[in-house]
């Protein structure tokens, strides 16, 4: 089976209306290092009409490749499901929204050719984003290095440029609540940088509203540490500690002062006080747990329902 020498993975949720740039781009950057590579686009089951432009450029152009999945499944899932398709030594990893420009690809290539295994994109500045997304963002990667231990590049998406060896890495972690990034800083080997300023979404709409920004966020966190569990233990301490010391304090006045502490206001806020601590700690175990569960289940990370790559997969690294 041949290799390629780039892949790019691309996934598409809803993206019609920015495709035929983005293909046109991404042709320009990468056939001006190589002829040999390909494009995989995985739909992410898009209700545009995403798919069909995916497929009307496919049927045009041999490198086009492509994945549809039979639902949703997320971003997270999307790019792995390409990666497990890719030939490419070298596989580039880009949002299909033109976010990421196209044109850095040369640039990472020739860090590549340096001997970096990993070659990620980092966020010099990042326009047309809100400035909630981006205090967010800022504040999430600087509390996820603190927590993990593990080198998470701040300020960096999953746009970047990996070796083949990393793709195969990937694939013996199998987890289903993805965290790319994560799992990539993970393993280590030479890893570097190119900087970019992230444009702004020229076409569509974002694809990661809050509810499913803090589920990454919390996959992210779940993945690489143990460290939440670890404050709800000592957050116990510190409030059972606190509390012994109310106590004393009442059973003196009572017993000794013969002033007996009343009221309902008191109770009502140590009860509940403790009834929140007791809920986000149990909350907390729950993520984990919920983690486990999802792992046991051992269910395909993904449902494809049309597709159009070569099939070998086995590339041997040697
Ligand atoms: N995406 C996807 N599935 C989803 C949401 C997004 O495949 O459920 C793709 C999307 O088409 C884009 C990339 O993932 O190529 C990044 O998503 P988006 O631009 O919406 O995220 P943002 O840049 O706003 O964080
Ligand atoms: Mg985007």
């Amino acid at each position: 089976m041949k290799k390629l020498d780039i892949s790019v993975v691309i996934p598409i949720y809803n993206e019609e209306k920015g495709l035929p740039e983005l293909y046109r781009r991404l042709i320009d950057a990468v056939a001006s290092i190589t002829a040999d590579c390909e494009l995989i686009f995985v739909n992410d089951c898009s209700t545009d009409n995403s798919l069909l432009v995916i497929k009307e450029m496919a049927a045009k152009d041999s490198r086009v490749k492509y994945l549809s999945f039979s639902r949703n499944f997320g971003h997270q899932i999307a790019v792995t499901a390409g990666l497990e398709h890719t030939q490419g030594i070298a596989v580039v990893i880009i949002d299909g929204d033109l976010q990421d420009p196209p044109e850095l690809i040369g640039e990472m290539f020739a860090k590549y050719k340096e001997g970096f295994k990993v070659v990620y994109a980092k966020r010099r500045s990042r326009s047309g984003e809100s400035i909630f997304k981006k205090l967010t963002a800022k504040l999430f990667y600087r509390i996820l290095v603190k927590l993990t231990g593990v080198k998470i590049p701040i300020d960096t998406g999953d746009f970047r440029l990996i070796d083949q060896v990393i793709v195969e890495h990937l694939k013996q972690m199998p987890e289903p609540a993805k965290f790319l990034r994560g799992q990539i800083a993970w393993l280590g080997y030479k890893q570097t940088f190119v900087e970019f300023d992230r444009d702004a979404r020229k076409y569509g709409t974002t694809g990661y509203p809050l509810r499913k920004m803090i589920r990454f966020a919390i996959d992210g966190i779940t993945a690489f540490s143990d460290v939440p569990l670890k404050i709800a233990t000592t957050t116990g301490f510190v409030v059972s500690g606190f509390s012994l010391i109310v106590i004393l304090y009442a059973l003196i006045s009572h017993f000794i002062l013969n002033q007996t502490i009343t009221g309902w206001t008191s109770l009502i806020i140590s009860s509940m006080f403790i009834g929140g601590i007791q809920l986000i700690a149990i909350g907390i175990i729950g993520e984990y747990i919920s983690r486990i569960n999802t792992t046991v289940r051992k269910r395909p990370l993904y449902i494809v329902e049309e597709k159009q790559v070569d099939e070998n997969q086995s590339l041997t690294i040697d």
